[in-house]
């Protein structure tokens, strides 16, 4: 809070107190955002979020590399930031592999040797799902792409403070991940960019005043960045505990459920995931009208959250091979950091109300809907 208003120096003015005071604040917060990924301070670069991370991890290698080879792999199953990302750098020329995965959301890393080449420079897959969870073997990945001389960009921003992610161990050259998503403030994100063995270098996407060491030029957003700092450190301290406990609840919710409900079908593979995320598809009822029908206190979403008014079938359910309709069923839930055993609990007894009455083909009306 001190940090929006009587702490309101720029971290970049050294010549006075007020600068230095936030820059104090700034660099507290690299070293704790730094410390979590296993990483060293300067290979922080700051940005708005995971997908402006993404943005100029991707571009910023392509361009930066467009000599050597212009071929980028990446998954079926990535966000939206990192597929049209791609997309944009096919329209200028870079050729793009996109790998399947198998019916449990599993990139082969076997295929992803296969499919390095001469020219490829990138290759790009995501440690946890944000849709369904799941966890690639990105030690694996790692360790094929730095054999062959290839940078290794993942998309954290789902794991990052809720499993460890070690970017020594993993062999990962860029990781992107963003302060909201581990119950910090919206808006500010990092990119992390190895320093050594090898450096790796980025193109600025943005030019100016020769901030975040003329990767990323323009004000640091000073709060956000303590914001961040802080969530990271509480996930630290937190992580042994919390992972535990979030799976525990996550797999209460996750049984009620099947005990409660006939056909219902669990996305993705139950262990290689998340300990907070569950993705169900409740075969003949729709996704939407689950949504309608619970209408209260409970925050679930069909598809990822970014999706969920485009209408359009996942394209992650449809890559682990869900029929339309399938798809089409599914919820989203999430189980996190402030849910108690008695949120679970209440979460199966109104998901059984409202599918069960879905089911039998009769209206929901509001009345039914209550809250807690
Ligand atoms: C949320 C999310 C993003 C985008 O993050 P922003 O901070 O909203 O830019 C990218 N990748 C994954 C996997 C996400 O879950």
């Amino acid at each position: 809070m001190p940090f929006f208003s009587d702490c309101f120096g720029n971290a970049a003015s050294s010549s006075h107190f007020f600068g230095r005071q936030a820059q104090g604040a700034v660099e507290q917060a690299r070293k704790e955002i730094a410390s979590v990924i296993g990483a060293k301070p300067h290979e922080i670069v700051f940005t708005s979020g995971a997908t402006e991370s993404i943005n100029l991890g991707l571009k910023g290698v392509a361009l930066n590399l467009l000599s050597k080879g212009n071929h980028i792999v990446t998954s079926a199953i990535e966000h939206p930031a990192v597929l049209d990302t791609c997309n944009t750098l096919r329209k200028q020329g870079f050729d793009i592999s996109i790998l399947p995965v198998d019916n449990l959301g599993l990139v082969d890393p076997v295929e992803v040797e296969r499919a390095i080449g001469r020219k490829t420079i990138l290759v790009s897959i995501m440690h946890a799902n944000n849709e369904i969870g799941v966890l690639q073997d990105i030690q694996a990945i790692g360790r094929v792409c730095r054999e062959r001389d290839v940078i290794f960009h993942t998309d954290a921003t789902q794991s990052v403070g809720k499993v460890p992610l070690n970017v020594e161990y993993c062999a990962v050259d860029l990781a992107s991940f963003s302060a909201h998503k581990m119950y910090g403030p919206k808006g500010i994100g990092a990119l992390y960019v190895r320093d050594r063995n090898p450096r790796i270098h980025v193109k600025p996407l943005i030019d100016g005043g020769g901030q975040e060491q003329g990767v990323r030029s323009g004000t640091l957003n000073v709060p956000a960045i303590v914001g961040f700092g802080k969530a990271c450190y509480i996930a630290a301290s937190l992580e042994e505990t919390e992972a535990l406990r979030v799976l525990e609840l996550r797999e209460a919710l996750r049984i009620g459920l099947m005990n409660e409900l006939d056909d219902l079908l669990v996305n993705g593979h139950l262990e290689k995931r998340v300990p907070g995320n569950l993705n169900v598809s409740f075969a003949g009822v729709q996704g939407h009208s689950i949504i309608a029908g619970i209408q209260d206190v409970i925050a679930v979403s069909s598809g990822s959250a970014c999706h969920s008014k485009s209408g359009k079938a996942s394209h992650v359910l449809k890559a682990i091979g869900l029929p339309d309709e399938l798809a089409d069923s599914s919820i989203r839930f999430g189980v996190g950091r402030f849910n108690l055993n008695s949120d679970i609990a209440y979460t199966i007894d109104r998901f059984c109300e409202v599918i069960n009455r879905l089911r039998r083909g009769s209206p929901i009306t509001s009345a039914n809907a209550t809250v807690p």
